[in-house]
């Protein structure tokens, strides 16, 4: 299975810069499938000058198709552009929007039904990690975040400690490895043999330099990438390494 590098690029970039980011990503290796998740306002500018070799994705998408939700944008919304992909439950929607794994579950079925991929992200915050409680905190998060009914081909994973995000702290390649050995046993018990075909990525402070070492580890399908898919030199230097 390909690795996927998927970069989330946040609230950031115009629509004149996303296309210029776009242009200068050479999603051209063979190994990794290069995802693109630019701000809602640049999906269709995006789309339109992007390269065959990239996957356009969203940040979000509401829970209904339509109606009185300002500001939210719904899946039928990002389908009707093409969008592939969607990431559901980050850890700045769960802050910043108070969304609680349930709400991302039925997300996750709104998505599937306009045929957008999604990429359920789950993490624990520091405390729960320094009192021994990491695991149970993000197993607890899968059990609602991914919900019954959905077939493994259907689900991405993110796994995203939230005390690595944006801080430039890396989670440990023993870290790493034991959350994504947990993941992947949930995993296994709520699909059977079909959870191999799940891709777990990790997401925090991922960059060209620690990219290789992070995509060699068991049960790592990818990873999830912020402040450093705002810069296309890194960004290529994290595709190559996969
Ligand atoms: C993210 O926000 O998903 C993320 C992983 O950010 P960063 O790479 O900047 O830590």
């Amino acid at each position: 299975m390909k690795k996927l590098i998927a970069g989330n690029w946040k609230m950031n970039c115009t629509n004149t810069e996303s296309i210029a980011l776009a242009k200068a990503i050479k999603a051209d290796n063979k190994n990794a499938e290069v995802l693109i998740c630019p701000s809602f306002t640049a999906l269709s500018v995006v789309k339109d000058v992007m390269g065959d070799n990239l996957a356009l994705g969203a940040q979000d998408c509401h829970v209904t198709d339509k109606g009185a939700y300002t500001g939210n944008i719904s899946a039928d919304m990002l389908q009707d552009i093409d969008c592939h992909y969607v990431i559901l439950g980050h850890s700045e929607r769960r802050e910043q929007h108070s969304e609680h794994d349930n709400m991302i579950g039925q997300k996750v079925y709104t998505a599937l039904t306009h045929n957008l991929k999604p990429i359920v992200c789950v993490g624990e915050h520091l405390d729960k990690r320094e009192s021994g409680m990491h695991i149970e905190t993000v197993v607890t998060q899968l059990k609602s975040s991914i919900p019954l009914g959905v077939e493994a081909n259907d689900v991405t994973v993110a796994y995203e400690p939230v005390w690595a995000i944006g801080t430039g702290r890396t989670a440990s390649t023993e870290d790493i490895l034991e959350m994504h050995e947990a993941i992947y046993a949930f995993l296994t018990e709520r699909f059977g043999v079909a959870a191999e075909n799940i891709r777990i990525l990790y997401g925090g402070s991922v960059k060209a330099a620690n990219a290789k070492e992070i995509l060699s580890l068991d049960h790592v399908g990818g990873v999830l990438v912020g402040g450093a898919s705002l810069n296309a030199d890194e960004f290529n230097g994290i595709i190559d390494a996969a």
